[in-house]
């Protein structure tokens, strides 16, 4: 579409982790309860009852709001949002509407080409959940467990480009959210749910055209195929000399189809007006202090300064910064280490990663702590051990929680580099296979590999394979 661009805003609900809801002490996450079981008055909205609002919920949405770098608000106020729907049994949602808990902000999201888009926040406040509703065999079933879990709603300015920016904003988001640890972020289990308002317009003009917006698509895959369909969708009709109503549309996961679900309400529908049941939202400097205390380095500056501080590539800075646990697990290793960085970070990245990634224990949590992985390292690097068996040493630190020195003396791992002992095994091997030795003397001289491997196996993986092939191909000759 080269004389059309894409304006996409988000619109985001972020589940916040608390243990318990907003203004009650129901559970919050019920994932795996079954309906209607985590639930009291308060968050059904019997009558006569009082919400008391959750501190957990309001320190949690100051880090992100800090995060976002948005300006926190000393006072902010909750409002009814009211509207009739069979899973809000109040009538009414309690959110935050003129005077919410922060104004402005942004997230600046570096794409993988290379530039980085700066996505302004026009809206970020805290609110209730609703409950659920589903459709089945005719009958409509409502689940009240989700009433009154605690959610931020931050919404962006029209400043994502394509369906691949409003992508990468999503993966920013949930790698802070985990990163501040004020949300799970799990798309597939709604902690993070996404609308997205899409328009077209013609290449270098700055005036914005009727959107659509596209609900409820609950992956990041999904968010970026629904996305690309409407903007194709727009430029088909714009092309075909049609306009592109505002509609609400739904995406079927399955067909890959954008549904048009109806026409959107207004925010006067809302009739919105100050909660009366909860006191205005003070925010002071101290309370305020206090939590900011908490404000962890950035995903974006951390990596940042891995590639300033370590003289890292980009690309290693970017993989060890994209979870918190492993971004410390990765410092940790560097300052016990005390040599060079990228060495650490090539065993992290080569071999820890992928016994995370096998195990879904977080860096964290590994046995094989950033102690014993910076003792290995300088056993291979002092020639105590070979690679290969610093490598193995890894999975056997992580089973059995044991110091790796130890494990190398009790299981006589050290590295065999006593010539005659090498030379022994060697012979061994080659009177063990005499037509692979015919073979390799009439020519054949790529069997050599092979060669060491019966070796190295025999020495269970002890011997230096540089002496191995020296003395192999001196019997051999
Ligand atoms: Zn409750």
């Amino acid at each position: 579409m080269p004389d059309y661009e894409a304006v996409i805003g988000l619109e985001t609900h972020i589940q916040l982790n608390t243990l318990t809801k907003i203004f009650c002490p129901c559970k919050a996450d019920s994932w795996n309860d079954p309906p209607n079981t985590n639930i009291c008055p308060v968050c059904t909205g019997l009558p006569g009852v009082l919400p008391v609002l959750n501190k957990a919920v309001v320190e949690k949405a100051v880090l992100l709001a800090a995060a976002m770098h948005a300006e926190i608000q000393p006072v902010s106020y909750f409002d009814r949002k009211n509207y009739f729907y069979p899973d809000l049994p109040k009538g009414y949602q309690i959110s935050q509407y003129d005077q919410p808990l922060a104004r402005g902000g942004y997230l600046d999201v570096p794409m993988p080409d290379g530039y980085t888009r700066r996505v302004n926040i026009t809206k970020l406040h805290i609110e209730e959940d609703a409950g659920k509703t589903k459709n089945e065999n005719g009958r409509r079933l409502i689940d009240f467990n989700r009433c009154g879990v605690p959610l931020v709603e931050m919404v962006t300015a029209p400043d994502l480009r394509s369906a691949d920016e409003a992508a990468q904003y999503l993966i920013r988001l949930r790698q802070l959210l985990r990163w501040l640890g004020v949300s799970e972020a799990d798309m597939e289990k709604a902690h993070l749910r996404c609308d997205a308002n899409v328009s077209i317009r013609p290449r270098g003009v700055d005036y914005l055209n009727p959107k659509t917006e596209i609900k409820n698509v609950n992956s990041i895959v999904a968010v970026r195929q629904a996305i690309q369909t409407e903007i194709e969708r727009q430029v088909r009709q714009v092309e075909a000399g049609k306009r592109v109503e505002a509609w609400t549309l739904e995406w079927d996961e399955d067909t890959g189809v954008l549904r048009k679900m109806r026409s959107k309400e207004t925010e006067a529908d809302y009739r919105y007006f100050h909660e009366p049941d909860l006191l205005p939202l003070v925010i002071g400097e101290d309370w305020k202090a206090e939590i900011l205390a908490n404000l962890p380095e950035l995903p974006l500056e951390r990596r940042k300064h891995f590639v300033q501080r370590y003289n890292l590539p980009e690309y290693d800075a970017d993989i060890l910064t994209s979870e918190r646990s492993l971004s410390d697990y990765f410092e940790a290793a560097v300052q016990a280490y005390g040599g060079d960085p990228k060495r650490v970070s090539n065993w992290l990245m080569n071999d820890v990663l992928r016994m995370i990634n096998e195990s879904g224990v977080p860096a964290g949590s590994l046995k094989l702590s950033p102690a014993y992985l910076v003792e290995i390292i300088k056993m291979v690097d002092a020639g105590t051990i070979n690679t290969n068996t610093g490598k193995s040493l890894l999975d056997k630190v992580e089973k059995t929680g044991r110091h790796p020195a130890e494990i190398v003396q009790a299981d006589g791992l050290a590295r065999v580099s006593d010539t005659d002992a090498i030379r022994a095994v060697c012979a061994e091997v080659l009177a063990e296979n005499p037509e692979p030795v015919a073979t390799y003397k009439a020519g054949k001289v790529t069997l050599m590999g092979w060669f060491v491997g019966q070796v190295m196996k025999k020495s269970r993986g002890k011997a230096d394979p540089q002496v191995v092939k020296a003395i192999l191909e001196e019997l051999l000759a």
